[in-house]
């Protein structure tokens, strides 16, 4: 089946929702393309506190608001797992169920995929104890020791969301620098249920009848081990670009980020990347909410320019 729009959005996360508001408003046919619940990272959060306007609210309400907003001015949403984008007058996005999309403009809005730990007993304890969405399953952890991987913004916000539950949290950093925002570290280091370990690598997660029972780290210098007696694990280790379905376009760097420029339109003509997904400093809900508006209006201007409105 092939569907024609004017203007495509791969990922329904707030980069690619604020570029629905714009794109629709603007008049263009807008499709909204997107594999699973549209809200992107923002349903992973559990509070947002740094969205102009509102103080804080949980990241599934906004996720939520934004959708309604989103097709409030016409935009489709539409089920849409990319395989391939093809380049052409008329661009083809080619999904996995053999529906291909056409428009002569496409923005890539797909964000990042959370990274595993790679190590031994990891794979087979997923959805058995090890978890990269706290607000998800964090309720799981009601009255039981947690371990969360990483010293990054998302790791330090989820171990203070986790506290909630858990009767102890311990913060497994491989460094003793943290990447997250001060105010996010005051924020865990003033938990009295936190606990931060530093220079700790982890090396294994344990087994008990079939679910997680502990975690083995070591210290990054002495290589001295230690047991954590935890039932929980909560990687936030960061995460890679979601842009397999690119690989054949010059538009990546080498770590597979989208290389756009300030319009957010990339080499190839008309095609166009906005939030997590490209090469960028600052990756926020606002930042990729910005990233989506530009990338709208600049594909409007340039359709508009070609007459290809
Ligand atoms: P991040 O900032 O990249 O932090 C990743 C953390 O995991 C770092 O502490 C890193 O250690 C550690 N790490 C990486 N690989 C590891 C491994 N194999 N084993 C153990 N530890 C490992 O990732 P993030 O926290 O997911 O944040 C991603 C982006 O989203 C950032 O730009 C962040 O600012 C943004 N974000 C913002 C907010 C907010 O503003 N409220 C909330 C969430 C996320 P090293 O430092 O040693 O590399």
């Amino acid at each position: 089946m092939t569907k024609d729009y004017d203007f495509i959005i791969i990922g329904a996360g707030p980069a690619g929702m604020t570029a629905a508001v714009y794109a629709s408003r603007a008049g263009m046919r807008t499709a909204l393309l997107e594999a699973g619940a549209p809200g992107g990272k923002l349903l992973k959060t559990n509070k947002i506190s740094n969205w102009p306007g509102i103080k804080e609210e949980p990241g599934s309400q906004l996720a939520m608001d934004m959708f309604e907003h989103s097709t409030s001015f016409g935009a489709v949403y539409e089920y849409g797992n990319v395989t391939e984008i093809r380049d052409g007058e008329r661009k083809q996005v080619i999904c996995q169920d053999g529906t291909v999309f056409t428009a002569p403009a496409v923005l890539v809005a797909t964000g990042t995929k959370e990274r595993l730990l790679g190590i031994p007993g990891e794979e087979e304890h997923i959805g058995r104890g090890i978890s990269y969405c706290a607000v998800c399953d964090g309720a799981f952890s009601r009255n039981q020791d947690v371990a969360v991987i990483g010293g990054g913004n998302s790791a330090l916000e989820e171990s203070v969301y986790l506290t909630q539950f858990a009767s102890k949290v311990y913060i497994v950093m491989r460094r003793d620098v943290f990447r997250a925002e001060q105010a996010v570290i005051e924020a865990a280091r003033s938990n009295p249920k936190i606990e931060i370990l530093q220079n700790y690598r982890p090396v294994q997660v344990m087994d008990k009848e079939g679910k997680v029972g502990g975690l083995e780290i070591a210290h990054a210098q002495s290589g001295e081990k230690k047991l954590l007696p935890v039932t929980g694990i909560f990687p936030y280790i960061g995460a890679d670009p979601v842009t397999g379905f690119l690989k054949e376009l010059p538009v990546l760097d080498k770590q597979g980020y989208m290389l756009v420029n300030s319009e957010m339109e990339t080499v190839v003509s008309l095609l166009y990347g906005a939030g997590d997904v490209c090469q960028k400093g600052l990756r926020q809900v606002v930042t990729a909410a910005s990233d989506g508006a530009i990338a709208a209006q600049s594909a409007f201007q340039k359709l508009r320019s070609l007459a290809l409105l």
